[in-house]
């Protein structure tokens, strides 16, 4: 269908300009909405996305609530300064409870299981263990928790764990914010995919040549940035991720990680288990933004199934999907002023449930 002229009526309803639109509908943009009008909630907001609901990472992600493992934080040092992780660390916590306090924990699935990093390498899990004491004096001056990581092991696996992680529903953690935004007022046009913008004028262009003009504009775009801006420095990261039939006696319960977070792996209630990860399998080919299934990364986790997790003989996968995450090159995400009034949140690099609705917010309080 080509696109026809507006009639009269149409421009009395649409010819608005907003005070604020967001492009991206997922975790971090729908957030960076809801905090702007309750801020001002006289104010016209629109928030636009091109798929039917947000298709990137939020609502295609695990549901792991981290603040980080062990083998993270310390990886994590090889690249970034102390301060910058332990900012990091500070982010996702509060992250982690504005969304809680905001959503609420029965909305959203909330479960505080805690996180477990587990090892079959011995040699690698001991080289982290005098790690230990140090996270957790800085757990102590950066959340004001003591003992938050603990030597210990599950099922006979060397492990550490992390008191203070959870897990939750990604479904209806998107849903729930999704229906706040509406009864705050707040507008939305889905299958709405922008192809251009003007930063400097904030004038938005639909690739079917709808227009959208506002005083203000955030970019929450994350994996997809790099089209809209080609300046800015994102990749795109592909995410697998398989849902398992149901199983008779699930030993595995809580969020876990392992292999430096590249594998991961939870309960979804008392009889299912999702794994996912492996992108560092087949690294170059996972760098896409593009969603599918890359059949040497699923055979790798059905034999990590196997053999680490020991899943009962005869256990089927029910469902597999992909989403896209965003990485920047140092990992630590971007919230940055692209012109006077248009603002970029985004590069969450792989771990953005606990932190997205702090970046929106951060995101909302730089209009
Ligand atoms: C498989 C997988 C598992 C993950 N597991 C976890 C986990 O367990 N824990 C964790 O902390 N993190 C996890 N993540 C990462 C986490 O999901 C993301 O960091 C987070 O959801 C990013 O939110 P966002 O709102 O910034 O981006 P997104 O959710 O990707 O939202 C961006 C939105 O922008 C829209 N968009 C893009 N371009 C345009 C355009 N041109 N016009 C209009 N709309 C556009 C997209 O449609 C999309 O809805 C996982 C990610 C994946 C893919």
């Amino acid at each position: 269908m080509n696109t026809p002229n507006r009639s009269y009526w149409e421009n009395e309803l649409y010819n608005l300009t907003y005070d604020l639109i967001i492009i991206g509908a997922g975790l971090t943009g729908l957030s960076s909405a809801y905090f702007y009008k309750q801020k001002y909630p006289e104010a016209k907001v629109l928030v636009i996305d091109r798929g039917f609901f947000p298709i990137g990472a939020s609502t295609r992600n695990a549901g792991f609530a981290c603040i980080g493992s062990v083998g993270e934080l310390i990886s994590d040092l090889e690249l970034e300064s102390a301060e910058i992780v332990k900012q990091r660390i500070k982010d996702r916590y509060e992250g982690l409870l504005l969304l809680r306090n905001t959503l609420g924990d029965s909305n959203i699935d909330y479960e505080p299981e805690g996180g477990w990093e587990v090892f079959d390498d011995e040699s690698e899990f001991l080289k982290l263990k005098d790690s230990v004491p140090m996270l957790n004096d800085w757990m102590e001056d950066l959340i004001g928790e003591t003992e938050v990581f603990k030597v210990g092991t599950y099922l006979g696996k060397h492990s550490y764990f992390n008191r203070v992680e959870g897990m939750l529903h990604p479904g209806k953690m998107i849903r729930t914010l999704h229906e706040k935004c509406l009864k705050s007022g707040i507008e939305f046009r889905w299958n709405t995919k922008i192809e251009e913008l003007d930063s400097i004028s904030n004038l938005v262009i639909s690739e079917h040549g709808h227009k959208f003009q506002s005083k203000n504009l955030i970019i929450a775009t994350n994996a997809f940035t790099n089209k809209l801006l080609p300046q800015i420095n994102i990749k795109p990261g592909r995410g697998y991720v398989f849902i398992t039939k149901e199983m008779p006696a699930l030993e595995w319960f809580g969020t876990f990680h392992y292999n430096k977070g590249y594998v991961y792996f939870r309960n979804v209630g008392d009889t299912r288990i999702l794994i996912g990860g492996g992108r560092n399998i087949n690294y170059d080919a996972e760098t896409t933004s593009e969603f599918g299934v890359n059949e040497t990364i699923k055979e790798y986790l059905i034999n990590f199934s196997n053999d680490f997790l020991k899943l009962p003989q005869g256990w089927e996968i029910e469902q597999e999907w992909s989403g896209i995450m965003g990485f920047t090159e140092s990992k630590s995400y971007l919230i940055e002023q692209i012109d006077e009034n248009c603002i970029l949140a985004a590069g969450l690099s792989g771990m953005g449930v606990a932190l997205g609705m702090n970046l929106g917010k951060k995101a909302s309080d730089l209009v």
